[in-house]
């Protein structure tokens, strides 16, 4: 392992793909060169981390970027039903030796290569039930050994917390940056401050915090309603002690597309989120 001190801007680390790792020890995938690679992470579940990953790389591939998403969420994916691609799977390669497996990821209609365990599994709702390690070894070879080709952004959807995945991919994936999802919830926040000390000890630059489901606009008069915390999103932001990118409203329409798989079609329909790609630039 190198001991470089730049990792993590990762200018001065070679990109070219090798098991080994680049320049500074860190990991690098096999099967192609990528610009710019984003964690996206929250300290908890279930407060958006997914769906801000999955707007922000359809707004990336809107505007012609080519785009990546790895769902390192290897218990609870959810990239593959995001883009309605659940019922593809990826196709699986190895030599006549059964060695040098590779994975083709799914694409979406935008174009963007998706790889994640529900896309290489039979079964969309097996369980994944796996120690650690286990878990460890697949993520890494979902990264490694994917036909990612040339990509200029590949983010990545982490699990919540600040468990086993979420050390190795701030410790040996070459991140360009992260971003925090967090929900304006004094609870959460005290969580997701744990992952944001995680990202000061390894050194790992955060780009800011998305505070999601920020508040709703009443369906008949259009007043914003706060239903968690009154406190502003600036508040939180500060407690965190990150610059706010942004604050995303409960998003009626979003969750309809969702549910029937068309988030990228809602996604490529509106210019709502389009901001949100300045976060990540
Ligand atoms: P996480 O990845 O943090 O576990 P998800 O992105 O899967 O969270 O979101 C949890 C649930 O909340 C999903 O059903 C998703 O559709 C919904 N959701 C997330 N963000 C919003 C939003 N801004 N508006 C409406 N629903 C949302």
């Amino acid at each position: 392992m190198g001991n470089c001190s730049t990792c993590a801007s990762k200018s001065s680390c070679s990109k070219k793909g090798s098991a080994e790792g680049d320049s500074c020890g860190k990991m690098m995938p096999k099967y192609g060169e990528i610009k710019n690679i984003i964690g996206i992470i929250s300290g908890k579940g279930g407060v958006g981390k997914s769906t801000v990953t999955g707007i922000m790389a359809t707004e990336l591939a809107k505007k012609g970027f080519k785009v990546g998403v790895l769902d390192a969420d290897i218990t609870g994916p959810s990239m593959p039903r995001f883009f309605g691609i659940n019922n593809e799977r990826a196709k699986i390669l190895s030599d006549e030796n059964g060695e040098n497996i590779t994975f083709t990821p799914v694409s979406t209609k935008l174009g963007i290569k998706v790889i994640s365990i529900n896309l290489l599994t039979e079964i969309e709702d097996q369980p994944v039930i796996w120690r650690g390690p286990v878990i460890n070894g697949v993520l890494n070879q979902m990264y490694q050994d994917t036909k990612w080709g040339e990509l200029d952004y590949l983010l990545i959807d982490m699990p919540p917390g600040t468990g086993d995945i979420a050390l190795t991919v701030m410790q040996s994936f070459p991140l360009t940056s992260m971003i925090i999802v967090s929900t304006p919830q004094d609870m959460v926040s005290m969580i997701v401050k744990k992952v944001v000390i995680m990202t000061e000890k390894l050194e790992v630059p955060v780009k800011g915090v998305v505070e999601n489901m920020s508040y709703i606009d009443c369906l008949n008069c259009g007043e914003k309603t706060r239903i968690f915390s009154k406190k502003p999103a600036a508040e939180h932001a500060q407690y965190l002690g990150l610059p706010l990118i942004a604050e995303l409203p409960i998003n009626l329409d979003l969750v309809e597309s969702l549910e029937e798989g068309l988030a990228e079609d809602y996604l490529i329909n509106t210019d709502k989120y389009t901001f949100l790609i300045d976060s990540v630039k």
